[in-house]
C-alpha cells in the first residue's frame, strides 16, 4: 500500500482520522499529521480555565505522547497548500500526498470587530482564557457584557455556558448583586434547532436575572468608553466584556483558492472538495453541521470509513450523518445534552435530555475517551 496521507491539523477531525487509519491499517499506510501547536486541549477545557476549575497545564494533551502504529506527527505551521497538486509547503519543507485532508479548524478575526483586540477579552483562545481566569476572580462590581461578534461560531451553546458559569462564579463570591450580566448573541436563541434546549437556557437566564439580548451581534467595541456597540446601534456600557471573535477558515486556507465564503465547500455526504484527493472536515468545512467537535469527528470518521473501503477495494460506507451531541453546561455543576441531527432526515433536529448526574459523568467519559483513543493517557 503506497498511498501517502496527508493530514493538516491535529484538531478533532485530525486526531480522529489519524487514530481510525492507525487501527485499520497499522505500519502498512503512510500517514502524516501535521500541526503548528505541541498539544490539543478541547474547547470546554477553556471554560474550565476561565473559571479557575482547572489549570492551564492539566488540559494540554501533548502530542509527543501520540503512538500510533503508520502515523507520523510534525510540529510544524502549514505556509502554503496547493489542493490541484496536494503539495504543502511548511517551515520545516515540502510534503506530498495521495489524499489530502484539511482539518485545520476555524481562525479568529479580530480586525472585523474594531476595538476588540484592545477593549475585550475573548475566552475562545487557551491564551484569551488563561488571562481571564485571573480577571473574573478580581470582578465584583458593574456590568458584564459576555458577546458574540458573529455567526457561524464554534460550540453553538458555549456563550450561554459562560453567562451561566460567570453567574456561578459572581454568586459564589457573594458579589453578583452589585453586578448585571446581559448576553448578546446573533442567532434568534441560543440552540436553535433545539427549542427545548433554547428554553431550558432562556428559563435559566430568567432565573438568574441575565438580560438576554438575541438576534444581535457585536459590532464594535469603544475601549476608550467601555461600551460595546450592537449591529442595531444600540450600546451596551460595560466594565468587563468577555467577547467570542468572529469566526473564518485559517488564512493559510483562504490563500490556497479552496474558501468560498470564509470556508472550503465539500460535498456534505463524502466531505470531498471539488479538488481530486482532497477532502476538508470539521470548522474549516462548509457542510451543513455546526461547528463543533463532535461534529468534526463524525466527518474524519466518514473520511476513515471511505479511503479504508477504497484501500481495500470493500463496499462503500453510507454518507455523513450530520448527527452529534454536545453537552452543556447550565451552572450549579448540571451538564444536560443536546442531540443534534442535521443531515439524516428531512429536517435539522436537536432533542435536549435535561441536566442529571448521569451526564456529567458521560461529559467526563466524553473528555477521557478520547484522551485515551488519541493520545494513550
Ligand atoms: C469555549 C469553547 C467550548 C467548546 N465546547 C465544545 C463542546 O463541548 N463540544 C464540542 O463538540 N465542541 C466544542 N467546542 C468546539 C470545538 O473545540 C471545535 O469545533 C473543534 O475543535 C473543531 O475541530 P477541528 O478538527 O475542525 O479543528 P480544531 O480542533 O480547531 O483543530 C485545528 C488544528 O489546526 C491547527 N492549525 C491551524 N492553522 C494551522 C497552520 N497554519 N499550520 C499548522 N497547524 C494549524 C491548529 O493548531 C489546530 O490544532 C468548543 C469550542 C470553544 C472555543
Amino acid at each position: 500500500m503506497s498511498r501517502r496521507v496527508l493530514i493538516l491539523g491535529a484538531g478533532f477531525g485530525g486526531l480522529e482520522l489519524s487514530t481510525m487509519l492507525s487501527d485499520a491499517f497499522g505500519g502498512d499506510l503512510e500517514v502524516t499529521l501535521i500541526d503548528k501547536s505541541d498539544a490539543f486541549v478541547f474547547g470546554f477545557s477553556k471554560l474550565d480555565v476561565m473559571f479557575g476549575r482547572t489549570t492551564p497545564d492539566a488540559v494540554r494533551l501533548h502530542y509527543r505522547d501520540i503512538a500510533k502504529p503508520g502515523v507520523q506527527f510534525l510540529q510544524e505551521t502549514i505556509a502554503a497548500i496547493d489542493p490541484e497538486t496536494r503539495q504543502v509547503t511548511t517551515d520545516a519543507g515540502v510534503h506530498e500526498a495521495d489524499v489530502l485532508v484539511v482539518a485545520l479548524g476555524a481562525d479568529y478575526d479580530f480586525d472585523a470587530t474594531p476595538g476588540l483586540a484592545d477593549g475585550g477579552n475573548e475566552f475562545y483562545t487557551e491564551s484569551g482564557a488563561e488571562r481571564l481566569a485571573e480577571i473574573v476572580p478580581t470582578f465584583s462590581e458593574g456590568r458584564v457584557v459576555v458577546g458574540v461578534c458573529g455567526a457561524p461560531y464554534k460550540c453553538p451553546p458555549a456563550p450561554s455556558e459562560c453567562a451561566l458559569l460567570l453567574d456561578d462564579a459572581l454568586s459564589e463570591r457573594g458579589v453578583r448583586d452589585s453586578c448585571e450580566i446581559s448576553f448578546v448573541l446573533p442567532l434568534g436563541r441560543p440552540v436553535p434547532p433545539s427549542p427545548e434546549t433554547s428554553a431550558a437556557l432562556e428559563a435559566e437566564f430568567g432565573k438568574r436575572d441575565i438580560t438576554f439580548i438575541p438576534g444581535r451581534r457585536i459590532r464594535s467595541v469603544d475601549p476608550a468608553r467601555s461600551v460595546a456597540a450592537l449591529d442595531d446601534d444600540t450600546e451596551l456600557p460595560f466594565e468587563l466584556f468577555l467577547g467570542v471573535p468572529r469566526h473564518r477558515a485559517p488564512d493559510v486556507v483562504i490563500a490556497s483558492g479552496m474558501t468560498e465564503d470564509g470556508y472550503v465547500p465539500v460535498d456534505s455526504a463524502t466531505l470531498r472538495t471539488r479538488y481530486p484527493g482532497v477532502y476538508a472536515v470539521g470548522d474549516v468545512a462548509t457542510a451543513g453541521v455546526p461547528k463543533a467537535g463532535v461534529f468534526a469527528e463524525g466527518a474524519a470518521r466518514v473520511v476513515a470509513r471511505q479511503l479504508i473501503s477504497e484501500l481495500r477495494d470493500s463496499e462503500r460506507p453510507g454518507p455523513y450523518d450530520g448527527r452529534g451531541s454536545c453537552y452543556v453546561e447550565f451552572g450549579g455543576g448540571r451538564v444536560g445534552r443536546v442531540d443534534i441531527d442535521f443531515l439524516s432526515g428531512p429536517t435539522k433536529t436537536g432533542s435536549f435530555n435535561a441536566p442529571s448526574a448521569a451526564l456529567v459523568a458521560e461529559k467526563e467519559h466524553f473528555g477521557s475517551s478520547r484522551r485515551a483513543r488519541w493520545f494513550g493517557t
